[in-house]
């Protein structure tokens, strides 16, 4: 019997898939189909075909349309995809829809569009280009079309519009519509041009990975910033290249800069496509096609460029695959680090993660044995490490929160004609408006969270829920008009800046002000030039960039971090401050790093300082294994938020019964989110653990569904994050 019914996923919070009736064309698996809805028409995706279905026939609808011919899905990506849609609870057509781009999502096109090609006609073959000799252009062209077609594009840029217009109206030459050959030209043009000689340490490394390309073999290549990390990715890849096969480098959010885009372009004279936020729906779409059908040799992108489709794939790299960014925080809370690995074991790939700073995960991974590991401890050009110290700042009176000692830190290096980098975690940072006669603090009472004072916009505003209101001329409790500002933002610290150092002029790079991409790499190009002697900012100035003329770097504040609920947040402050560390300074003046502390004698600090990252996330690790924390153990968290407290609580104490006889698996809570309230609701959350990442996996699966079909779990807003990596 042949199959007239197909499996569809739709982009629905259905866990279920649809049956159809298959109506003339029968659809490949892994294909788009339009299909009807209740009221709507959704593009849904084919993951099986079959003879019957559990549903009487006549209750079935058709198919209205196949969209693609060939399947936008590989067998490969359906499996990753599948797998994803398991591993982290969430609903297998959500989990397709995010992985395309959108207007693939929207129904457009899967395949390449058509070109529009220039020709020589019949008579313009026959013509001989010496009749035109009074316009050599137009027989330039001419002589150029006999020998070869070209595409519409590359012809306007050496004629003009009105050489090609004349020969079309002599029938000299025509116009042709054609869909581009799909072969991978890049391949037999590659020109590699040579790198610097690998040191020892990267010698071993590109040995190490260049022996294992045609299997699964995972790579921790933990180098200091600097140590030549991106070269040793560089000469990795040359051989895959020289196959004609593809690489996927997945970046973090900010960490792609035209630097790096440049080293892989020039180095192999081969086309690179790249993939992040900023790009257009068509970009994005273009790249995805080109990738799919082998036209690029490389593709660089953010985390969702995990779910590129490629012809021939030969290795996948996360750079700093430590960053925060590769793991969605919405929707589909996947890890683009660990998809990565998920995709190169199913497609028997290498995958190479790096890290000038390995999240605890990966070196376990590496320390265990599962990872092979090679370590750069030395920096291959000559800059040098920021030498990095604690200041001591209890009692000490703080001006714009900088101690008297740092100021005059500063003044020396700026009077040196150098630049000074001043840090704010923003974690730690909470500017507010307070009475300086009663100690009232003005707070959002959606959020239970101090408001954040802006200057500038003379408002008071919630970064917790957007609220803005004005700033108020008298004390709320006591009617003081005492107020001052406590504590100190970005804004403020400019202003404080601007006043202690008049002379010299200072930049604020903060996610406020980087909005477009371009704006932020004119920044970064004014501030190496030298336009700029003071540079405030936040984690975004860690990533990817190199300050060479920065030879002072002051983290205002690493308390807040040190005294966190958060476990990772020792973890994450000790990276970005080594990453800091790494980008300031070169060789003739290496830089010099201060944190303010009222705890210099922290002993996460202390270790951390005297002997570097790489020491201290041993360390974590087994402090880590003492108390049974992630990668020792497994998580998922339960979320949820309700505009009672109460009323969160009590669903979760629901949920929370559907684990009670899972093996292995504890659970704690209900309790309260690192950030109670939000947007006026009360946010709980329900942590599960267990030492078996197996045996957790088995509870969920099944106790999510059970919970599903509870009635309270519609009237609630609820998720599941599997390896939560974020607790506020
Ligand atoms: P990372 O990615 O670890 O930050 P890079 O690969 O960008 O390091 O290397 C840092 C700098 O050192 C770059 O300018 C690079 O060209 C240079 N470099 C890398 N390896 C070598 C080497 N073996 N010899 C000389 N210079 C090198
Ligand atoms: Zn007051
Ligand atoms: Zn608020």
């Amino acid at each position: 019997m042949a199959c007239t019914i197909a499996d569809v996923a739709i982009g629905v919070p259905k866990r279920t898939l649809f049956d159809y009736l298959i109506a003339d064309t029968v659809p490949e698996i892994g294909a788009r189909v339009l299909v009807p809805f209740g009221r709507r028409k959704l593009v849904g995706i084919v993951l099986g075909l079959k003879e019957q279905s559990n549903w009487p026939v006549d209750k079935l609808k058709p198919i209205e349309q196949v969209l693609d011919q060939q399947p936008v899905f590989s067998p490969a990506m359906l499996t990753m995809l599948k797998w994803a849609s398991q591993y982290y609870q969430h609903p297998i057509g959500d989990v397709l829809q995010s992985a395309l781009p959108v207007l693939l999502r929207n129904g457009k096109s899967s395949q390449m569009p058509a070109i529009l090609i220039w020709q020589c006609s019949e008579s313009g073959q026959q013509t001989d280009e010496a009749e035109l000799k009074r316009s050599p252009k137009q027989q330039q062209l001419l002589l150029l079309l006999k020998q070869q077609p070209m595409p519409d594009s590359e012809l306007k840029q050496q004629f003009s519009s009105a050489i090609i217009n004349a020969l079309h109206k002599k029938a000299l030459i025509e116009q042709q519509h054609i869909i581009p050959e799909l072969e991978n030209y890049w391949h037999h043009q590659l020109q590699i041009s040579s790198g610097p000689n690998p040191g020892i340490e990267q010698s071993l490394a590109i040995t190490g990975i260049t022996s294992h390309l045609d299997r699964f073999h995972p790579v921790l290549l933990e180098g200091v910033t600097g140590s030549g990390k991106t070269e040793v990715y560089l000469q990795a890849i040359e051989p895959l290249l020289k196959q004609a096969k593809q690489v996927l480098i997945l970046v973090p959010e900010i960490g792609l800069t035209p630097q790096t885009v440049q080293r892989f372009k020039t180095r192999f004279n081969a086309p690179v496509g790249l993939l992040h936020s900023n790009l257009t729906d068509n970009e994005r779409l273009a790249v995805w096609r080109q990738a799919k059908e082998g036209q690029l040799a490389i593709v660089i992108g953010t985390r969702s460029a995990i779910f590129t489709p490629f012809k021939q794939l030969g290795m996948i790299i996360v750079d700093e695959e430590h960053d925060n960014s590769y793991k969605q925080q919405d929707g589909f809370r996947y890890h683009g680090r660990d998809l990565a690995a998920v995709r190169a074991r199913q497609q028997n790939i290498p995958l190479l993660l790096g890290s000038a700073t390995p999240s605890l995960e990966s070196l376990h991974n590496a320390l265990s044995n599962k990872y092979q590991h090679f370590q750069l401890q030395q920096r291959a050009g000559v800059a040098q490490i920021a030498r990095q110290q604690v200041f001591d700042i209890k009692n000490q009176p703080l001006q714009f929160g900088i101690a008297k000692g740092m100021q005059d830190r500063m003044a020396a290096h700026l009077q040196q004609g150098n630049q000074v980098m001043v840090f704010i975690n923003r974690r730690g940072f909470a500017p507010s408006l307070l009475c300086h006669h009663c100690g009232y603090v003005e707070m959002c009472h959606r959020c239970d969270k101090s408001y954040t004072l802006h200057k500038g916009l003379n408002k008071l505003q919630c970064h917790h829920c957007g609220d803005a209101k004005h700033i108020p001329q008298h004390c709320h409790d006591c009617q003081s008009p005492q107020l001052i500002s406590m504590g100190v933002g970005t804004e403020q610290l400019e202003q404080g800046l601007n006043q202690l150092f008049p002379a010299y002029k200072s930049i604020r790079i903060d996610s406020d002000n980087i909005r477009s991409k371009s704006r932020f790499h004119q920044m970064l190009e004014d501030i190496n030039q030298g336009e700029y002697q003071i540079l405030i900012g936040t984690q975004i100035l860690a990533k990817g960039h190199h300050f060479p003329k920065v030879t002072l770097v002051l983290i205002v504040d690493v308390d807040g971090a040190l005294f966190s609920m958060d476990f990772r947040a020792a973890e994450n402050l000790s990276q970005l401050i080594t990453q800091v560390a790494g980008r300031a300074g070169r060789a003739e003046q290496p830089g010099e790093m201060w944190l303010q502390s009222h705890h210099p004698e922290h002993p996460l600090l202390q270790d951390l300082l005297n002997n570097g990252y790489g020491h201290f996330a041993r360390y974590a690790l087994q402090e880590r294994k003492l108390a049974q924390l992630p990668p020792f153990s497994f998580q998922a968290l339960v979320r949820a938020e309700a505009n009672s407290a109460n009323k969160a609580h009590q669903f979760l104490q629901l949920a929370q019964q559907y684990f009670i006889d899972a093996n292995e698996v504890i659970s704690m809570g209900p309790f309260p989110a690192l950030m109670e309230k939000r947007q006026g609701r009360y946010r709980m959350q329900l942590l599960l653990q267990s030492p078996n990442r197996a045996s957790l996996q088995k509870a969920l699966f099944n106790a999510i569904p059970q919970i599903e079909n509870r009635p309270e779990s519609s009237q609630i807003r609820w998720s599941v994050d599997v390896d939560p990596q974020d607790f506020t």
